[in-house]
């Protein structure tokens, strides 16, 4: 078995959707990036690859190129998975937070985990996401950014599957 860990922040900002988990979420602000700025997605990205003993997010999907330029994370997702099944692993569960003063996440939940394990080709039960405020202190409580956290558990694929 192997573990990864996942880390990422997004700065929020007026003019942009916000999109967590694959899922759009109504709100007045949205995260700044290169791509869909899908910071859940993006810590679970990086979670599977440390898994793997692969490279980061950045080296195989570089914010300075315009194949990625606003693209949807769910498909850097995908491309995840596909790397990860070329290492012949596959996920035995994710977890994950999301740290967030507003807007509210908790109804957004169940959506995001059954968009994730769709890509993922997962039981949504392998997939579990938090969210939480800290409480209006530092940069997503003062609700100027959004970070996530992830860590995953893969094992090897077993013969003859
Ligand atoms: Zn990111």
């Amino acid at each position: 078995m192997r573990i990864g860990i996942g880390y990422d922040v997004h700065k929020l900002d007026y003019n942009r959707d916000l999109i967590l988990g694959g899922v759009k979420i109504p709100h007045e602000k949205g995260l700044v990036a290169h791509s869909d700025g899908d910071c859940l997605i993006h810590a679970i990205i990086d979670s599977i690859l440390g898994a793997c003993g692969l490279y980061d997010i950045g080296t195989y999907f570089p914010d300075t190129s315009d194949n990625f330029k606003d693209i949807s994370s769910l498909k850097l997702l995908e491309k995840t998975r596909e790397l990860m099944e070329n290492e012949k692993y596959e996920i035995s569960n994710i977890d994950s937070i999301i740290i967030c003063q507003k807007p509210k996440i908790n109804p957004y939940i169940n959506i995001m985990r059954e968009t994730l394990c769709n890509v993922l080709r997962i039981d949504i039960s392998q997939i579990t996401i938090k969210a939480t405020t800290e409480e209006k202190l530092g940069f997503t409580g003062k609700e100027k950014g959004i970070a996530c956290q992830a860590v995953c558990l893969l094992h090897k694929i077993k013969k003859g599957q």
